[in-house]
């Protein structure tokens, strides 16, 4: 139920006796302040301290005409008149805690009075309409307080849903956001394996033919890779690639897409570069390599690599782009190995 509806449900309630006009407007204020989430106990406590006090007067009234500090027609007129703000208060008091103070404050001690004074000979005839009138405001302050508290409670039950939602969905989202980075990344050395390089690369080039500009490929393989398996194990391989993708890893810009293409070969994308900068930066990662080798178990392993370079020029395909890449790797594996070459066999000559 929407909650304007449920107000007005509230309010309005069922029977002549809560359309009372004056019960609706306070009803309705009581529960906007609830819906707008202001606290209702304020409005309920201001409720029953009045009621209270009008009870008290009149009970005041009673005793100062049974004194005879006033007179007959005052007291009746301020009886009749504290008498049906009560009743009003009361009636209108569709919250327990104002009938109760009402209750306590007027009834209890005018019924103590008229018992315990010989004021009221026949003050038993009296006790029938108090009890009327005091189990029928009881009953409508009961079911009106359920109302309330039910109103209350599923606001409470709905911020609380609201707010496990939202805590579902943030985790959920993590989890999404993990497993995309987790697709995309390659599990022993932490850099993009061959699908975050491909999505890369395909944003790379459509930039180059955008703008356009140019960008290097470079294909990168670790030399007699095998040997190194073979001599000292796989799990030592695995660590001498973690080790040359951190040294690779210090030549790069922020810029720069590196990944594992596959096994030890890597690709390297050099956004906004053209041949002499790449040939230049495929020399400076040669040569970092071979300067420093791999110290693993008190031993040290001396790696070097290959790298074939191939820039792009639009409207080339990325497989073109890799293809000339790789062709290049291999011209400078066939040339001796720890050496870059660039596409179309120009090598650079190892110094
Ligand atoms: P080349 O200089 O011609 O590149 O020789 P290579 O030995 O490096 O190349 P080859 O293709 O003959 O061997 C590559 C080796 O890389 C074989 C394979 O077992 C190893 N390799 C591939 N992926 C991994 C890996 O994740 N961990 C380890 N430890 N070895 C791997
Ligand atoms: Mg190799
Ligand atoms: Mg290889």
């Amino acid at each position: 139920m929407e909650q304007h509806q449920l107000a007005t449900a509230v309010a309005l309630g069922s029977g002549h006796f809560k359309r009372f006009i004056f019960r609706i407007v306070f009803a309705r204020h009581g529960l906007i302040a609830l819906r707008q989430g202001i606290a209702v106990d304020h409005y309920i406590n201001i409720q029953a301290v009045l009621s209270g006090l009008v009870g008290l007067i009149w009970v005041s009234a009673l005793y100062l005409f049974d004194t005879g500090t006033i007179d007959q027609n005052l007291s009746i007129r301020l009886m009749m008149l504290l008498g049906a703000l009560g009743f009003t208060i009361s009636s209108m008091a569709i919250f327990k805690r104002v009938f109760i103070a009402y209750l306590s404050c007027l009834v209890i001690p005018m019924l103590s009075y008229l018992m315990t004074h010989d004021y009221l000979h026949q003050w038993h005839a009296l006790l029938p309409s108090f009890i009327i009138y005091s189990t029928l405001i009881a009953l409508v302050s009961y079911r009106t307080n359920q109302q309330i508290y039910a109103a209350a409670l599923d606001q409470v039950q709905v911020a609380t849903l609201t707010e496990k939602l939202q805590q579902a969905l943030t985790a959920e989202r993590q989890v999404r956001d993990e497993l995309a980075i987790r697709a995309d990344t390659d599990e022993i050395t932490g850099i993009y394996n061959r699908r975050g390089l491909i999505k890369h690369l395909n944003l790379e080039l459509a930039r180059c033919k955008r703008f356009p500009r140019s960008a290097a490929a470079l294909m990168i393989d670790i030399d007699h890779f095998k040997k190194i398996n073979d001599t000292h194990g796989h799990t030592v391989g695995d660590l001498v690639l973690i080790k040359v993708v951190d040294l690779i890893r210090q030549q790069l810009r922020d810029t720069d897409v590196f990944g594992r293409f596959g096994g030890e070969e890597f690709l390297l994308i050099l956004p906004m570069m053209e041949k002499p900068g790449a040939l230049i930066a495929a020399e400076r990662i040669r040569k970092f390599i071979e300067a420093n080798p791999i110290q693993l178990q008190q031993q040290s392993i001396q790696i070097t690599i290959s790298t074939g370079v191939a820039i792009y020029h639009s409207p080339d395909s990325m497989d073109e782009l890799i293809t000339r890449a790789d062709h290049a790797l291999y011209t400078a594996k066939n040339n001796g190995r720890n050496r870059v070459a660039l596409e179309r066999h120009e090598l650079m000559q190892n110094t």
